[in-house]
């Protein structure tokens, strides 16, 4: 199994995780199927493996490992339940924000409790109005002597629902330079969840709505300084979001061709597998290129990223071939099935909802398309991934 990018290492993990997976979680789908709200016991469950750690370094108790293992964690969750793998995803986002801006003492505070899969982190950014445009958000937050006073709201949080430790960005100020990012504990006076609201899919994970109403943080809860709300958002949703969520989507992918080759080579019709008819030969020989094209472009992106490369416009490539391969390949999938596919007794179906949940965040494949049009015209204002080289602070480009 070893390949380009990957190590004895990652087969190891790799191995690990896809055991738990299917031990853990595959048992626990129908559950969270019926219910359709968050799984807060195998979400702990999952924590408690350390992967939440994967890219905190040895020193806090991490695993060290980086982002190329990191994906792999999550592909092989997501492979079996799409919803366990945003999970991880989204706590690694929390990640993010702490590793490259966190001072010496929020980083041994926090990182230790997340690495053990004690704690599970958020970022929040979006908000009803402004969605992706982050410079458009309205949640405030006001000096009061030795704190900040929040007030406002979150929407669509990756793990609102069993999130400990939220990281909020806010505005403190006017324009870009106006938005500052706060560590916020969940169980902070001022700060309340709203309901879960029922989805299409990811069941099991939540991505709900964070209020704040008077929330006091002391200043020493800021991460970095005020204005470094905009790098925090973005480095976070660049150089975490955007290879988390392609890996949910090759996991999903990876799912979609084993669940189609079952099928098609089970259902007989005419006296043989409909894996003998050559338009299905076709449609499996399509997911299973565009699911080659679509992992090597999730393992070249993240392993230059873990080399310290510059890599922006493969990450965005990567989400972008990931999402919109995963989509194509459910539906073909879904083809195949025919009725049977239509079943809830069926796995596929769910593939389908649950890829479609990755098309939004850290930027949809329009947004991914612009973006790499500016790379290509030229206009591209500098890379994020080369200024995380060594774990330093950022700051705003
Ligand atoms: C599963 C899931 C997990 C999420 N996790 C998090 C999280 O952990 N933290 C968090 O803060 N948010 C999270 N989000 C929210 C996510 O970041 C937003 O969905 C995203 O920013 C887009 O906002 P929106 O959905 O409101 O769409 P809108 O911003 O309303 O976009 C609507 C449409 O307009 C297009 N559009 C928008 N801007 C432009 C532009 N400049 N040029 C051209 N077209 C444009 C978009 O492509 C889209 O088709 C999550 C969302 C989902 C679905």
């Amino acid at each position: 199994m070893t390949g380009y990018f990957t190590d004895d290492q990652h087969d190891v993990l790799r191995k690990e995780v896809r055991d738990f997976a299917e031990r853990e979680v595959r048992p626990r789908i129908p559950e969270m199927e019926a219910t359709k709200t968050v799984h807060h016991r195998l979400s702990r469950m999952i924590a408690r493996q350390g992967w939440l750690g994967v890219t905190i370094g040895r020193e806090y108790g991490g695993m060290g490992m980086g982002h190329l293992a990191k994906t792999i964690i999550i592909e092989e969750l997501s492979r079996v339940s799409g919803s366990m793998g945003a999970m991880v995803q989204a706590s690694q986002l929390g990640v993010a924000k702490i590793i490259h801006f966190g001072n010496a003492v929020q980083k041994k505070t926090w990182l230790p409790v997340i690495a053990s899969g004690r704690c599970l982190p958020t970022i929040a950014v979006t908000e009803a109005a402004s969605g992706g445009h982050v410079l458009g958000m309205q949640t405030s937050a006001v000096r009061d002597g030795g704190d900040y006073i929040l007030n406002g709201h979150k929407v669509f949080v990756g793990n609102s629902h069993v999130g400990d430790l939220h990281g909020v960005v806010v505005r403190t100020g006017p324009g870009s330079k106006g938005l500052s990012a706060f560590l916020v504990e969940a169980d902070r006076p001022g700060f309340t969840l709203a309901p879960q609201q029922s989805t299409m899919g990811l069941h099991g994970f939540s991505f709900g709505e964070l209020l704040f109403n008077d929330c006091r943080v002391p200043a020493t809860n800021m991460l970095g300084t005020e204005g470094d709300g905009l790098a925090v958002a973005y480095s976070s949703s660049i150089l975490y979001g955007r290879s988390n969520l392609t890996a949910v989507s090759l996991g999903i992918h990876q799912a979609i061709l084993e669940e189609t080759v079952r099928h098609a080579s089970t259902r007989v019709l005419y006296g043989k597998p409909i894996s003998e008819l050559d338009n299905i030969k076709q449609k499996i020989g399509q997911i299973q290129s565009r699911l080659m094209t679509a992992r090597l472009t999730a393992y070249h992106a993240v392993h230059l990223l873990d080399q310290g490369m510059p890599c922006d416009a493969e990450l965005m490539n990567a989400k972008l071939v990931n999402v919109e391969s995963a989509l194509d390949s459910a539906r073909e999938a879904m083809e195949i099935h025919a009725a049977a596919g239509l079943s809830t007794d069926r796995p596929i179906e769910r593939y389908l909802r649950d890829a479609f949940h990755i098309f939004a965040p850290a930027g949809t494949s329009d947004i991914q398309r612009i973006r790499l049009a500016e790379e290509a015209l030229g206009r591209s204002r500098g890379q994020w991934s080369e200024r995380i080289v060594g774990g330093e602070p950022i700051g705003v480009a």
